[in-house]
């Protein structure tokens, strides 16, 4: 790795540097999970970023290891502004998913250094608490409806409010349930999902678990970006009776100037976000009345920095944050949502994901859901530490996930949004 020094552009207010910036790729729960690890000269002082695009992991890393640590090295980690902007504007073209997931890493990371650095947990920095806790959600699946409701029974009985809804729909490509390959045995391609079979089977599932469980439970459904913007009014509308908390993602990226029509009509909230890669697309989404829940990847939009941007402009804008956050984003990740919820006035729910025992042994500090909350952790930066030995004995692979998203096709053979 080259150590060159980029011009330090104005005297540091102590004798701090960076001395070493390096990804960390391991797969504890067989998902690869990035992290970027920024050391200084100050011995035992480092911090920890979520760099991670499990998709497509080693264009981060060698990102991170290659383009970042050298315009890096030497610089003073106070100056998390300038060290991000610099880091996105050497590219001279900005924005997508591996530049700002390898940001993201340094950004975290830097920020963990000023925690450590004022004794002081990241929530702290950004303003303090305005809640004690973020209130989480859950998945619940199943094959059939019957066994979706046991599923979310079961969480309401471990004590969460919100559980979000999927059944098996036809086709080996169904979203967030278990598939059920070759429904369609007389069609091109037998293992299809059927947008139209979709619309028929959402409904009856949302109405068996209105009448199955506690009608205090908050239901949520997840789309996945597969509908045009008819079909997802139509979804809406079929699903009123039901008073889900949001419906996500109705429409996919491409279609996003179409969402302000979506929810006009919808009489259900509309959450989108996951997919936006830029923090311009997610200034777009709060402005343009096409969201009540803004919910970005918030390593794909370059970290916490840009995140607090979208949480306060939320905030005036009378939108609420529901940050992706399942089994994808890294621990380190996962508690740079909970700082940003737990300071934001703007916050609705965040997405929760129980971590695996390998996680944890990987991670130690990591957050655990309890009774349905996240609480931050209380010790200086993320409190969140990295075992590289034991992160060593998780090996990340190629991501299944190509596998999975080339079978997402229609039963006539093209291929769908994964
Ligand atoms: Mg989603």
């Amino acid at each position: 790795m080259s150590t060159d020094t980029f011009a330090n552009p104005w005297q540091a207010r102590e004798d701090i540097a960076i001395t070493s910036v390096r990804a960390i790729t391991t797969a504890p729960e067989g998902i690869a999970l990035v992290v970027v690890r920024v050391d200084t000269n100050v011995p035992g002082l480092y911090g920890l970023g979520c760099a991670t695009f499990t998709q497509r992991w080693k264009a981060v890393e060698t990102f991170v290891n290659e383009h970042l640590a050298r315009l890096l090295i030497g610089r003073y980690p106070g100056d998390i502004g300038d060290l991000t902007r610099l880091a996105a504007f050497t590219g001279y073209w900005r924005g997508g998913p591996v530049t700002n997931n390898a940001i993201s890493g340094i950004d975290q990371a830097l920020w963990d250094i000023a925690g450590k650095r004022a004794g002081m947990p990241v929530h702290e920095l950004l303003g303090g608490k305005v809640r004690a806790a973020a209130d989480t959600y859950l998945h619940a699946s199943g094959r059939d409806a019957g066994e979706a409701i046991e599923h979310a029974l079961a969480l309401v009985e471990a004590g969460q409010r919100h559980v979000r809804l999927q059944v098996t729909t036809p086709g080996g490509g169904g979203y967030g349930a278990p598939s059920a390959p070759t429904e369609y045995p007389d069609a091109p391609y037998h293992n299809g999902w059927s947008a139209r079979d979709y619309l028929r089977r959402t409904p009856a599932l949302f109405e068996a678990a209105r009448d199955k469980l506690p009608d205090n439970v908050e239901l949520l459904h997840d789309v996945h970006s597969r509908l045009t913007p008819k079909e997802a009014v139509t979804l809406a509308r079929s699903l009123e009776p039901y008073r889900l908390f949001f419906l996500e993602d109705v429409l996919a990226p491409e279609h996003w100037d179409r969402l302000p029509e979506v929810r006009e009509a919808s009489p259900v909230p509309i959450a989108v976000g996951e997919l936006t890669t830029s923090l311009t697309d997610a200034v777009r989404l709060v402005k343009n009345g096409g969201v009540d829940f803004i919910r970005s990847h918030v390593s794909d939009i370059g970290g916490l920095t840009p995140a607090r941007k979208i949480a306060d402009l939320a905030e005036l804008c009378g939108v609420r944050t529901a940050w992706h956050g399942p089994g994808d984003t890294s621990p380190i990740g996962a508690a740079a949502n909970v700082a940003l919820d737990v300071t934001s006035a703007a916050f609705g729910i965040q997405e929760g994901h129980v971590y695996s025992e390998p996680v944890h042994e990987v991670f130690p500090g990591t957050l655990r859901i309890q009774n349905g909350w996240l609480f931050p952790n209380e010790t200086p930066g993320w409190g969140i530490d990295i075992d590289e030995a034991a992160a060593a004995r998780y090996p990340a692979e190629l991501s299944g996930h190509d596998a999975w998203a080339a079978g997402v096709r229609r039963p006539d053979g093209a291929l769908e949004a994964p």
